[in-house]
């Protein structure tokens, strides 16, 4: 197997009209919210795409992607980030503790912290490393028994476990929120709890709900489909 997936000649994608496309949908709504370009950042959501189609927008001068498994991640980045040093790259799939070590070496961004035992695996390698990629907590604002994420009314609580117990610094909220739902109140509510817990950061929607999620105070959009085209 390479190590970097075969690029494949993505001919159905012209990643600089979806580029183009997303960054107008973008504009318009934050204009609406009388927001500035600079208080979101777009994430590309790579994941389940080849290296080729990450260079095509790495050459378009898109920096901060994410993906949602720390094997691929593995797989496709370490040649990505040498040849593009300013890359910011996030987790936004669970981690489980037998790759923290790993994990870390790769994301600049854990967005998935989630659960006491993640959160110590990560205070003691933050510890044998010395450092430790910036942590926001997964929020499970519709409380769905099969979705990751704390529970709103835990996420207090959680946070200051991370804090005081394990020392760690957490700097924003992620959520994604349930399929079949209006998304407003899911992004009204991380905002809230974000204000609750005093972070400065915001993950909150996706291809389908980004303009919501902006009008509601997203810092960062995670978007796959609307600039990768569909996963198979
Ligand atoms: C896949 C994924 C996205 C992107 O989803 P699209 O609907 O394709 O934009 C965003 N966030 C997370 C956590 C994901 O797993």
């Amino acid at each position: 197997m390479p190590a970097v997936p075969t690029p494949s000649q993505n001919a159905s994608i012209n990643h600089g009209e979806n580029l183009a496309a997303v960054e107008a949908r973008i504009a318009k709504a934050l204009q609406a919210a009388a927001r500035q370009r600079q208080e979101v950042t777009l994430l590309a959501i790579s994941k389940t795409k080849p290296a080729s189609d990450i260079e095509a927008f790495l050459s378009l001068g898109v920096r901060h992607f994410g993906e949602n498994r720390v094997q691929e991640a593995a797989e496709k980045w370490p040649a990505l980030k040498a040849a593009y040093d300013d890359v910011e790259l996030h987790l936004v799939g669970p981690l489980q503790t037998n790759k923290v070590d790993q994990a870390i070496a790769i994301f600049d961004v854990i967005e998935t912290l989630d659960r006491p035992k993640l959160a110590g695996a990560l205070a003691k390698a933050g510890q044998k490393h010395g450092k430790l990629p910036a942590l926001y907590i997964q929020v499970n604002t519709g409380e769905e028994p099969q979705k990751a994420g704390v529970a709103p009314a835990d996420v207090a609580d959680f946070a200051a476990h991370c804090r005081d117990q394990c020392g760690l610094s957490i700097a924003g909220l992620m959520c994604i929120p349930p399929a079949t739902q209006a998304p407003g109140p899911h992004f009204a509510l991380l905002g809230k709890l974000a204000q609750t817990i005093g972070v400065a950061q915001l993950s909150m929607g996706m291809s389908g709900d980004f303009e919501t999620a902006i009008g509601l105070g997203a810092t960062h959009i995670r978007l796959g489909t609307q600039l990768f085209g569909s996963r198979d």
